[in-house]
């Protein structure tokens, strides 16, 4: 391959940007931290894990036995029997979101779906492509769904098999609806447990929660029928991916035989991206159990020392049981652009990835938070802050200054 010496100097350029920026990450719940070195020569090679890694293939450049593997790791995460379950490792959470909401939607053509207000705003494109009926459910304040407005809907929709799309940690407040609360409430109200579908949400917790003393219920034997993780979020990919893990009957009934590939094809793309199962192999290999539970466990400190010191000096911030996101009053618009910060109405977060090993990029921001908030108080953020690129122009950055004297 030839490449002008004008490309490779856009190359250059575009890595030199990357290295700057790696840990950049305070607002999003993407994990910097991972090494996928020994996996690096694999990329000359057009991997291709079309169908289904349990069956063999006619295309032989692919990373079955390592899905396979993944696969089985997550079964016991998750607390199914891995013969019983069936899944493989997506584009993403959302692909495993619209995998489950496809499983349960074959399984009740006519039902409705019912999902929070704090449900992943990819959901309302995947009902759509799907078109499965919906209703969007009240939250509490703390970001849960509204129990008692979830079951009201079903009682006025008269729905006899609905469609539960639960959060296990939202994405904004990392609230967890209560799965155990749901079924007992619609225990109550008369339908049976064969009578409804359960999915969760777990993008980004579905990796926090199996690692933590007290988890939130979240697994198979809490009652799910299907369940996503992504893998760039908590585990850390340099390709977005993730896991979705369903039972196996369920997969069955959409299950149809291909005779191009010489198997069964059940996932939602066609070819599949074969580097991204041995990613999430090596990470999992890499990693003992006690491992991720210390990485979880430093995420949970660091989120717990932001609100500590947030909450210190007078504002309002808050985190739910094991959720490395920590919630504040939105700050200004200069602060939110500097780093990052996903904004929704007058709330902010920060994440606290495994990336963020220590407390310094955290304790930047929450400088900055802090100083704002003192009319007549300007101070210089600390160094580390400071070299990150901001995206004002030099005049920019003396009014902001300035503005936050005002
Ligand atoms: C990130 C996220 C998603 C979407 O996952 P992708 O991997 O970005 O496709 C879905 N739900 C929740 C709660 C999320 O946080």
């Amino acid at each position: 391959m030839t490449m002008s010496s004008a490309d490779k100097a856009r190359l250059d350029a575009f890595w030199q940007h990357c290295l700057k920026h790696q840990y950049f990450n305070i607002g999003y719940p993407e994990n910097a931290e991972f090494d996928y070195t020994p996996l690096h020569r694999f990329l000359r090679f057009s991997i291709n894990n079309c169908g289904d890694w349990a069956q063999p293939s006619n295309y032989i450049l692919n990373s079955f036995d390592f899905e396979r593997e993944v696969m089985a790791y997550f079964a016991e995460l998750f607390a199914i029997p891995h013969e019983d379950s069936w899944g493989y490792v997506t584009n993403g959470g959302t692909e495993g979101n619209m995998f489950g909401c496809y499983l349960a939607r074959e399984m009740f053509p006519d039902a409705t779906l019912y999902y929070s207000k704090d449900t992943h705003y990819s959901v309302a494109k995947i009902l759509k492509l799907l078109r499965i009926k919906c209703r969007a459910v009240e939250s509490q304040p703390n970001g849960e769904i509204d129990y008692d407005d979830l079951l009201a809907k079903i009682a006025v929709d008269q729905e006899r098999h609905p469609i539960i799309f639960a959060n296990i940690g939202t994405t904004m407040r990392g609230a967890v609806d209560d799965i155990l609360v749901i079924q007992q409430r619609l225990a109550e109200a008369g339908i049976a447990r064969e009578d409804y579908y359960l999915h969760a949400d777990a993008a980004l917790s579905g990796m926090i929660l199996p690692f933590v003393d007290n988890p939130q219920p979240f697994s198979f034997a809490d009652g799910v029928d299907s369940i996503c993780v992504s893998g760039h979020k908590m585990i850390g990919s340099p390709i977005p991916c993730g896991i979705v893990v369903a039972k196996r009957e369920a997969v069955e009934r959409i299950s149809v035989e291909v005779d191009y590939i010489s198997a069964s094809d059940k996932t939602i793309s066609g070819s599949r991206n074969g580097h991204t199962p041995m990613m999430m192999w090596a990470a999992l290999r890499s990693h003992s159990p006690a491992q991720w539970r210390r990485r979880v466990q430093h995420s949970l400190n660091t989120a717990q020392h932001a609100v500590d010191r947030m909450r210190a000096a007078g504002i309002d911030a808050w985190r739910h049981d094991n959720s490395i996101t920590v919630v504040f009053p939105c700050p200004s618009a200069r602060i939110a652009r500097k780093y990052s910060l996903a904004t929704s109405g007058d709330t902010a977060h920060l994440i606290t990835t495994p990336h963020h090993q220590d407390t310094r990029m955290v304790d930047a921001l929450i400088d900055e938070v802090i100083a704002e908030r003192q009319p007549g108080v300007w101070r210089a953020p600390r160094d580390h802050a400071e070299s990150r690129d901001l995206p004002l122009t030099a005049a920019g950055r003396v009014f902001d200054a300035r503005f936050d004297v005002i």
